[in-house]
Order: structure tokens, then sequence, then C-alpha cells
């Protein structure tokens, strides 16, 4: 399949094969000509699948080829993304993609001053990218008007919600023109966002292009077990000991982040970080940094998880997992992106355990354990199994090692004065519990 034989015009093409897109994704195949006709659709597509062209390019085709001229103060295409980063990412590829096109594209979102976009907005532009908040400020101040609104794309719907965005989108919702063609993506279908989908697409066209949740097949994955207080050790260690490149670190935490970050400048190591307590340029500047390979680590919390685009990042590590099971399949997805595969790391503590089992459940497959020497940990990780169980370790005698002493016969890869048996002072669990759902349904469950 061509991008030609999607009916795609000629201003477009030629941009496609300046940037060596040979052939569409199976997402753009089966969006492009709907969006085209001017159907409705909801793709469950995750980032990494080309999704953002499957409606970038059929957007501005239909804007080149459709009047009017776009009024003062008014949109014509209007794309909603979660964070302030995916609104530029995606403002990006409008740029890239429309560089033929006499189309104006432009994004807002909070963290940066609003008079600027007051200002911007006054001409009109062709596409609007924007963050919830920021969007309906600018409308309750009537910087900006929906009367030409034609297309409306809610990208990566579930994490808006997730995000709290519901009120400001209800309200958003009910001022935009009933009459208009509506794009919904979203990684995951919760019953919240199908309800979403309900009311605001009209016969719309199913597009399922990875199984839901799953993640994706081009990354390597696994865990290496370590104590908590060892995680950012360990981390530094197979940073030197691995020669790694460039990584792209989550953290659980705010705190988390800056204390790895601070541990990696004073070892003369090249990092920035992003969190929510930056300022957004701030935030912006380190992803660019990392982007351009001026910055050898980019450590995160989940606020980088989705929607960032970085070309051919070979390696994610996961410092925590998270709490969210369904951003780990977003975490790991910043790599082996586009055809590339990738490695993602996560560095697991006892504590940790029903957060994997989650992972585990949503993904339906178990991260092989990697033992690290010299970071065995005092307090093993118990085992897990498919379908989100935790199983107990079998009960052993307490042993402990006294410093100096010979290694215990069977534990080859066992610190030396550092080995405790599995804390046991802690109460019983039961043999298998379930774990907590982490707000994601098992697989097989209503979609
Ligand atoms: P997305 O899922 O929209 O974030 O896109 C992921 C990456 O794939 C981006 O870097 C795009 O530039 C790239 N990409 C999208 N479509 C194609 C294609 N048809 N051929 C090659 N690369 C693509």
């Amino acid at each position: 399949m061509t991008f030609a034989s999607l009916g795609l015009i000629e201003p477009l093409l030629r941009t496609l094969a300046d940037l060596d897109y040979q052939t569409p994704t199976p997402v753009q195949s089966q969006a492009i000509p709907a969006v085209l006709k001017g159907r409705d659709l909801m793709a469950a597509a995750q980032t990494g699948t080309g999704k953002t062209a499957g409606f970038a390019l059929p957007v501005l085709q239909r804007l080149t080829l459709e009047g009017p001229q776009v009024a003062s103060n008014n949109v014509r295409a209007l794309v909603l993304t979660p964070t302030r980063e995916l609104a530029e990412q995606v403002l990006q590829s409008f740029l890239s993609y429309g560089q033929h096109l006499p189309l104006s594209s432009y994004a807002v979102y909070g963290g940066v001053s609003i008079n600027p976009q007051m200002m911007k907005l006054r001409k009109g532009v062709d596409v609007l990218v924007a963050t919830p908040g920021r969007l309906l400020d600018l409308y309750r101040q009537n910087a900006v008007k929906f009367t030409q609104l034609q297309t409306l794309v809610l990208d990566e719907a579930d994490r808006m919600l997730d995000l709290g965005f519901a009120r400001e989108l209800d309200e958003l919702f009910s001022a935009l023109p009933k009459k208009r063609q509506t794009l919904l993506f979203s990684a995951t279908f919760s019953d919240v966002i199908r309800q979403m989908a309900g009311e605001l697409l009209r016969d719309p066209l199913s597009v399922e292009v990875s199984p839901r949740n799953a993640a994706a097949k081009s990354v390597k994955q696994w865990l290496i077990p370590v104590d908590k207080k060892r995680k950012s050790e360990l981390f530094l260690h197979l940073l030197q000991e691995q020669r790694w490149g460039q990584v792209l670190v989550f953290a659980k935490t705010r705190k988390g982040v800056d204390q790895l970050e601070q541990e990696l400048l004073a070892m003369g190591v090249s990092a920035d970080s992003i969190h929510g307590d930056k300022p957004q340029p701030s935030r912006l500047r380190a992803l660019e940094r990392f982007k351009a390979g001026e910055v050898q680590i980019l450590v995160a919390t989940d606020v980088a998880a989705r929607g960032l685009d970085i070309d051919d990042l070979p390696l994610v590590v996961n410092l925590d997992l998270p709490i969210n099971a369904e951003d780990y399949v977003h975490r790991i997805g910043r790599t082996g992106r586009a055809g590339s595969t990738g490695e993602a790391i996560s560095l697991v503590c006892a504590d940790e355990v029903d957060q994997l089992a989650a992972i585990e459940n949503l993904t339906q497959q178990l991260l092989k354990r990697v033992d690290e020497p010299d970071f065995i940990p005092d307090h093993r990780v118990p085992q897990t199994a498919v379908g989100g169980q935790v199983l107990k370790k079998p009960k052993k005698p307490k042993q402990k090692l006294i410093p100096g002493a010979a290694k215990p016969a069977g534990k080859g890869n066992i610190h030396l004065g550092r080995w405790f048996e599995e804390e046991d002072a802690k109460p019983k669990a039961k043999a298998v519990r379930k774990v907590p759902s982490f707000g994601s349904k098992p697989k097989g469950g209503k979609k």
C-alpha cells in the first residue's frame, strides 16, 4: 500500500517522501481514507504506531480542500491533548506535514503566559492544538471561538480523563458546533471512555491497531530485583558497566527524579529532568536537549510517559514501577518505536510486587528476572504468576550471614556480609492473593 493510494494530495505526498515515510502504518492505512471522507473515528492506538500522521494528514488535506478561510479568533480544527509536551509535539507534526500547504497551526497550553497566545489567536488559526485547561481559559475570555470548527481530535483521551480533565472537556464539548467530525484516539478503552465516545461520535469507524493494553512487541523487557535503598546505586552501576548511551529513566516521585539527576550530575554525567514542579520552558528545554543528544540521561515522572516521540531511543529504565499499570505500557512505548527495537529494564524492589503483578496481568506476560551480581536484594521480590497473582515464597529457616564467614552453599551471587533471608517479621499474607487492579481491567474484559 502507498500513501498515494490512500487519496492524499501531492503537497502531502511530497512531504512524506521528504520524510522518507515509505508505506503507511496500519493505523494510517485505516484512518486516512475514512477521515478524508469525513467519518468519525474511534481508534485504539498507542503512540509509536504513527497515529499522529493518521489524523494530521487527512485533517490538513480536508482543511486545504474545503473552505472557508479562517476568521479572526476562530479555529477550523482542534486537537486536544493531555500534556503540554504532547501538544508541542503534535504541533510540530502538523507544521512538518503541512509545510507545503497554505495553513496555519498553533499550540496553546498552560504554564506559559496567556497574552502571546491571545495575540496569536486574533488572526485565527486553521489547526489549534491545546490542553483542555488553557483552552477553556482562552474560550472564557473570548480569545477563541468555535463557529468555524469542523474537526475535533481527542488525542490520548484516556490520559486526559486520568489527569482529571473531565469537567473542562464537558464544558468545551458543549461549546463546540454539534455538526462536526470527531476523531477519538486512546491507548486504552475503559467504560468511561466508551461512554464518552458514545456521546461524542456519530457512527464511528473503529480502528484497533495493537492488541489492547499490549506492550509494544519490539521492546525487550526484563527486570532486575534490587533493594529499594540501592536502586540509584544499581542504576549508576549499570550505566557505567553496560556503557549505556541515551536513557530515559522514570521515577515515581519528583523528589526521586531530582535525587537521581543530582547524583548523575555529581558523577559528571550529563542529565536533565522533567516533572510537574518544573516550569514549562525548562521541561521543554530538557526534552529538546535530550532529543538533540546534548543530554545523556533524561529523568522523568509519568508526566513524560505518554506521547513523547523521541527518535530511536534505545533504552527506557524504570527506577520505580508506576502505580498505574497502564503507565508501564506508555513508559516503555518510548522505545522500540516505528520499527526499531528497544529495551525496557525495571529495577524492582519487594514493596513493588503488587504493581509488578498488575503490570504482568495487564500485558499478559511475566517479566524475566535477571539478577545483578552484588545487588541481590536482602528483601526478595516474591514470585508472581500471569493472572496478577503474587505467590508467596515457601518459608525457609532464618539465616544470617556472619560478616567474614564463608558464603552459604548455593548462593553464588550473594554479596558477602549483606545477605539475610527475606524479612519474615511482617504478618503473613495468604499464600496467593489477587492484586489490586490499579484501575485497569483484566484482559478479555468488556471493551
Ligand atoms: P506517533 O505514533 O504518531 O507518535 O509516531 C511515531 C513515529 O513514527 C514518529 O516519529 C513518526 O515520525 C514516525 N512515523 C509515522 N508514520 C510513519 C511512516 N508511515 N513511516 C515511517 N515513520 C513513520
